[in-house]
């Protein structure tokens, strides 16, 4: 995707995402409410506060072939676990128990945050573009992270992990 692709694109996708937000606000919770147990000690409790979340039966995606991006069908179809938007993420109502998929989103709702808006879905398209998915830079940074919560039981602090590593982007 060019800049000039990106440029015309970004104000369609960021649109998009606040009618979806503004949409679905009605069902979200703060992730703090739903009181998982391991969370608190990875995250601060102002994030957790801000955080929300909506469960779906289907994880809404932009619609980027609409918009002339096909190269992003398969990301389009991919009907994934979850998806961050800001800073509300969706996760699809089978899995809302599973603490690492929270853990995991929250990764990218402090990406968001950090990047902005547009940073963030530059470097995010770029990354599915050229890498795929899994290997997308700010995916490898969501799993990396979530497996290391799921293998140790040592907390850390995410934000400051993850702001750290997106020094690199900045
Ligand atoms: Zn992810």
């Amino acid at each position: 995707m060019t800049p000039e692709q990106f440029q015309r694109v970004f104000p369609f996708v960021l649109d998009w995402i606040a009618r979806t937000l503004a949409a679905s606000a009605a069902k979200t919770k703060p992730v703090a409410a739903l009181n998982f147990p391991r969370l608190p000690s990875f995250y601060s409790n102002d994030l957790l506060a801000r955080a929300k979340v909506a469960f779906v039966d289907q994880c809404p995606t932009p619609p980027l072939s609409a918009l002339g991006l096909n190269q992003f069908g398969e990301f389009e179809k991919m009907n994934a676990s979850g998806m961050t938007y800001l800073d509300t993420y969706f996760i699809l109502w089978r899995e809302a128990e599973r603490e690492s998929l929270h853990f995991h989103e929250l990764v990218h709702v402090v990406q968001w945050q950090v990047l902005g808006p547009e940073r963030f879905l530059a470097l995010y398209a770029d990354g599915l573009e050229k890498q795929g998915y899994r290997n997308s830079p700010l995916e490898v940074m969501a799993y990396d992270h979530e497996a290391r919560f799921k293998s140790t039981g040592e907390p850390y602090a995410v934000e400051a992990a993850v702001r750290q590593q997106l020094e690199a982007f900045l």
